[in-house]
């Protein structure tokens, strides 16, 4: 398929190819869509086998950044970009500078961050060339570790979904499994230790399950285990694609809210298959969107009584989700899209009709 296709597939709107071989850069930024407001999406910096899977990804990616964007109510749109090397060893200032100046060509149209192979340092070396970058450090006006933030979203996401399932406010008393105990996994079990409710935690990494064991009370049990783990909530906070046809069977809860993205292997079965199981999925982009909240504040100066707020507004959004997929007897995860593509569908008619009536208007 060629490009043009590719793009139409999904309905992008800009894919452009990035090429210094003076400085080693090789990147493509895809702007899926800005309907709601300049394209907001973080760099991924990685060793793609090749430059089709690059482009694969960076177009998914872009897409899933529109959802996530319209979903949380922010006025942003989706993009991403991807930068082919590896984070390891292909890293330079000249790299990120170089890589900054095409994101600053871009006018504000797309607007950058950390990803998976990037972070907060090269995002610094991004903004010697440009003001359309976030997720820098809180030194320099930044937002810095987003973590706490999304760990918060997570929280209220949790209590949105007892409040469905169990008809009662708050986690206390409740079991609740944490898979990955890293920067969000800690802070949502601070939540939960808070709030009096039993933890299980697994990780693979024995330092992190050192540090919940040393602050939290909570039980460890081993990576594999975890998924059966007799629970009220599942909460993966480590990799994606965990949540899959070997893994749903074994099961033992009734709600499944964490941070990782892309949870479910295959989106669209496994959503079904968790429906079929009668147990409630907090779609994992809405619940999870703390983290992109947190950055976009970044952009009206950063105040983090606000980033606070808004994030904890992702219990509401649940809410209104978990309503519209009763409603007209859907999964969560597609009454998750339909919100999201119905606010973009909206906002930009009245977009249009504003604009053609001024058009009118001037014309007239
Ligand atoms: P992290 O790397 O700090 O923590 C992940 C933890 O999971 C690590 O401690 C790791 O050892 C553990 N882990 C990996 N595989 C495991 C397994 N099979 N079983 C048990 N533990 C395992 O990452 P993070 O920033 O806490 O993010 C966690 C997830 O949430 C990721 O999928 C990330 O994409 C997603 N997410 C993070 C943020 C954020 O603000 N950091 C925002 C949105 C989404």
């Amino acid at each position: 398929m060629g490009i043009f296709d590719r793009m139409a597939a999904k309905d992008h709107e800009q894919v452009i190819f990035c090429h210094d071989q003076a400085a080693g850069l090789r990147a493509i930024i895809a702007i899926h869509n800005t309907t709601l407001g300049p394209a907001i999406g973080g760099t991924r910096m990685w060793t793609f086998s090749s430059e089709d899977e690059a482009l694969e990804d960076v177009l998914r990616l872009s897409r899933g950044m529109t959802y996530k964007a319209a979903a949380a109510g922010l006025n942003l749109g989706g993009g991403k970009a991807v930068i082919i090397g590896d984070p390891k060893k292909d890293k330079s200032e000249v790299l990120f500078r170089s890589f900054g100046r095409f994101v600053h060509g871009l006018g504000g149209r797309y607007l950058t961050a950390e990803d998976v192979g990037t972070n907060v340092h090269d995002m610094e070396l991004v903004r010697m060339e440009t003001s359309h970058v976030t997720g820098v450090s809180r030194a320099l006006g930044g937002s810095g570790d987003p973590g706490p933030v999304t760990a918060l979203g997570i929280y209220e996401g949790m209590k949105a979904c007892v409040s469905r399932v169990m008809g009662r406010q708050g986690l206390e008393g409740l079991t609740v499994a944490v898979q990955g105990v890293g920067q969000v996994g800690y802070h949502v079990c601070q939540h939960l230790h808070r709030e009096g409710a039993r933890i299980i935690v697994a990780d693979l990494d024995p330092d992190a399950v050192q540090r919940v064991e040393e602050d939290f009370e909570v039980q460890v049990v081993s990576p594999p285990e975890i998924y059966a783990a007799p629970c009220d909530i599942f909460a993966p906070c480590a990799l994606g694609g965990v949540l899959n046809d070997e893994t749903i069977p074994r099961l033992q809860c009734a709600m499944i809210a964490g941070a990782a993205n892309n949870v479910l292997l295959d989106e669209e079965r496994h959503a079904g298959l968790l429906a079929k199981r009668g147990i409630l999925y907090a779609p994992d982009y809405v619940i999870n969107a703390g983290g992109l909240i947190n950055v976009a504040n970044e952009l009206d100066g950063y105040n983090r009584e606000r980033a606070i707020q808004q994030a904890a507004g992702i219990g509401e959004i649940l809410t209104r989700i978990f309503d519209l997929a009763e409603k007209e007897r859907v999964t969560t995860l597609q009454a998750a899209n339909t919100l999201a593509e119905r606010r973009i569908e909206q906002i930009g008619r009245i977009k249009n009709y504003f604009a053609g009536g001024d058009a009118v208007r001037r014309w007239k």
